[in-house]
């Protein structure tokens, strides 16, 4: 049996919130090692739109929601640490685009109407117009009013590099995660061989009075005791909780059945197209593949419920009649197209609406959560960081590195899914 390792603060799980989260417990001085399964960002991280939103896509409904409050001083936070001058120093992490745009095509201008009718709204948008609308509705054929939102779109993969290089040394790779018990005073073996004796004829009084504590986590075998543990492994924590015969905070998964489409008619965008309702009919983002061809990449409602229901090949019919709709003048003739069916994982709501912010439950020295959205990864770490401040624990001796490889970074999804 080796001796245990020791660090503050144990993370599980190496998408946006726990690698976020990793470099600002660093920043601040605190020990830290994250542990990751599969592949750095590798889950919904890299399969997201990388769209740092503002909430202005929430105000649809012509009044602020709670997201909207929330999620309204990312953009600044996220630029800050961009311009290498915030909270962590993101400087060289690629942004695709300083803004992402509001469209309604045609004459649904009524839409927009409530939608601007928020005060708090119309401060965070300008219509543009002519050599200003992005590039691809700069066509004599487009109609319909452009927004342009105070929100970026990043590159996930460069923002994804960057946070494994602030991470130095604390990144693992383990299969097997095992809860590491025991009381804070005693060696966890101990308690845990009482534990079993007691398992083994509960009806026996037993010395053990005290409930096994979490102390720790047993990854592929070697122990690590930390001060606190955080579950940040997205759909993986269902599983994690069921492990460790933890019932709450159970989670939802939303699924989505999104489209991917290259092709070297393609140029940039960054949008959501209105329809009739309050969510965007598509939402586009555009991201540069190896050859230097453009990739769109679409949600929004069409990769919703009815693109859910859809088998590949409808849903990539369905999202080729969108676009033959709303931009016939781009040629997709020669167009590669693929789709990929992802969940969004987050606490269970009631009928699987949508949460407003980041979220973090805890248990004795167990914090899990969901950031929500890759725009909410301050946030996430924000209330770590307050529920260690609260519980008055601060950075300790500097942790030593079990003897674990390296986990590999993700790739971008369409390198995978397209030629
Ligand atoms: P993940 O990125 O899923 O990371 C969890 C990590 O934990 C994974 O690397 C996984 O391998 C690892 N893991 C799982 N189980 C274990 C285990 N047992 N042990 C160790 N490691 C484990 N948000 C936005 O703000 N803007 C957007 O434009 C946007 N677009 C999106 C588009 C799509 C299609 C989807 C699905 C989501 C989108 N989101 C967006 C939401 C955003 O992607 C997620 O909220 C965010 O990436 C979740 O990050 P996470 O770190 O919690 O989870």
């Amino acid at each position: 049996m080796t001796s245990p390792l020791c660090t503050d603060v144990l993370i599980v799980g190496g998408g946006i919130a726990g690698l976020w989260l990793n470099a600002r417990l660093r920043s601040q001085g605190f020990s830290t090692l994250l542990v990751e399964n599969a592949s750095l960002g590798g889950g919904q991280s890299l399969k997201s739109q990388g769209i740092i939103h503002g909430g202005a896509k929430y105000a649809l409904h012509g009044a602020l929601s709670g997201a909207s409050e929330a999620i309204a001083d990312m953009p600044r936070r996220w630029r800050e640490a961009l311009a290498g001058t915030g909270e962590l120093d993101l400087a060289g992490v690629r942004v695709l685009s300083d803004a992402h745009y509001l469209w309604s095509p045609g004459t649904l201008a009524g839409n927009l109407s409530s939608f601007l009718a928020s005060k708090a709204v119309r401060s965070r948008v300008d219509q543009v117009k002519g050599a200003d609308l992005p590039p691809a509705l700069q066509h004599p054929k487009f109609k319909g009013k452009v927004y342009r939102l105070n929100e970026l779109v990043l590159d996930v993969p460069s923002l994804i590099e960057r946070l494994s290089l602030l991470a130095g040394d604390s990144l693992l790779a383990a299969q097997q995660i095992e809860a590491l018990r025991g009381t804070a005073s005693e060696p966890a073996e101990q308690s845990e061989q009482a534990e079993q004796s007691a398992q083994a004829d509960p009806r026996e009084p037993t010395e053990l009075t005290k409930p096994a504590e979490l102390l720790g986590l047993r990854l592929d075998g070697r122990e690590v005791r930390a001060q606190r543990i955080v579950l940040s492994a997205g759909a993986g924590n269902a599983q994690l909780l069921a492990d460790l015969g933890i019932r709450q905070p159970s989670m939802q998964r939303r699924p989505l059945h999104m489209v991917l489409v290259k092709g070297p008619g393609l140029k940039p965008l960054y949008a959501h197209c209105l329809g009739g309702g309050p969510k965007p009919r598509v939402t586009i983002t555009s991201h540069p593949a190896a050859d230097g061809q453009w990739v769109w990449y679409l949600g929004g409602d069409l990769a919703e419920a009815a693109g859910v229901a859809r088998d590949e090949r409808a849903q990539i019919r369905a999202a080729q009649h969108e676009l033959a709709q709303l931009l016939p003048w781009i040629d997709l003739s020669t167009a590669h197209w693929a789709t990929l069916r992802v969940d969004r994982a987050e606490p269970a709501q009631s009928s699987l609406g949508r949460p407003d912010n980041a979220f973090l439950a805890e248990q004795g020295r167990l914090l899990v959560g969901w950031p929500t959205k890759l725009a909410l990864a301050p946030d996430f770490a924000d209330r770590v960081l307050a529920a260690l401040a609260r519980d008055g624990i601060r950075p300790g001796p500097p942790s030593t590195r079990p003897e674990l490889p390296r986990p590999p970074l993700g790739q971008p999804i369409w390198t995978s899914l397209l030629p």
